[in-house]
């Protein structure tokens, strides 16, 4: 795994000091798995491949230096923890529904010695009435359709800021389904970026959803309200 990352994290142009630590991290993540279900990727070769250097390939498409970023529905920490581990003046909220795996990234965040990441337990359309519009970037990966996405996620991005969809490259038809949720909430489509995996034939796509206005008081909704009618 250590000469995967040291040349995926090359190819991307990234810096390597972090390497030490993505290897501490997915040796807790292969441990840990053995007994809770945190992630259905356990070969060494793939979790160092779709989950630390795809996570990776995000700070090439966007500047999170000294940025204040919420990973909403991080499950094991992507891509919010590979993140922090390559750029550490992000301000890291990582955010899930399920308590386990948030004492799992607590437990992670105390070994690898991170400091200014908060692990919260809770679901985002909660957590958005105490954190609205408070950060730079919000980050997803794996949770949900654009529609719903959007709405779990544009109401915690201040305006200015963005929000980063991690999608297939078969998403054409996803994010034309997604335009009138993003225009309602405050959303414009400032990218859709595909990137390719380095060492791998993999290719994944980044849409980026520019804060243009404030989200309307009323979004987010309850979760059953976004999921029967979604935007
Ligand atoms: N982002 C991680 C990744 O790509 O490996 C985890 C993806 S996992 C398939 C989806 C995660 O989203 C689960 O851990 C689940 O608990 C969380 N989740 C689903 N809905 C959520 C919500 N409304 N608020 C917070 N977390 C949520």
């Amino acid at each position: 795994m250590e000469q995967q990352l040291q040349a995926g994290l090359a190819a991307l142009g990234l810096p390597t000091e972090g390497v030490p630590s993505l290897l501490r991290y997915g040796h807790l993540l292969m441990e840990t798995n053995k007994v809770m279900n945190l992630t259905a990727i356990t070969d060494p070769a793939d979790i160092a491949a779709l989950h630390f250097l795809d996570s990776a390939a995000l700070l090439t498409l966007e500047d999170f230096r000294d940025k204040t970023v919420v990973d909403v529905g991080t499950g094991a920490g992507f891509p919010g923890l590979p993140l922090k581990i390559l750029e550490p003046t992000i301000h890291l909220t990582l955010l899930d529904s399920l308590g386990k795996r948030v004492q799992f990234l607590e437990r992670v965040c105390q070994e690898l010695g991170l400091a200014d990441v908060a692990c919260i337990h809770g679901r985002a359309e909660e957590f958005a009435a105490a954190h609205r519009e408070s950060f730079d970037l919000a980050v997803s990966r794996a949770v949900a359709a654009l529609p719903v996405l959007c709405e779990l996620c544009l109401p915690l991005v201040r305006p200015g800021g963005k929000f980063l969809a991690m999608k297939s490259v078969d998403s054409d038809q996803e994010l034309e389904s997604a335009r009138h949720a993003i225009e309602i909430l405050g959303g414009a489509v400032s990218g859709v970026r595909d990137y390719a995996i380095p060492g791998t034939e993999v290719r994944h796509r980044l849409i980026l959803v520019k804060k243009v206005k404030k989200t309307p008081e009323k979004y987010p909704r309850m979760f059953a309200k976004i999921k029967k009618n979604p935007l």
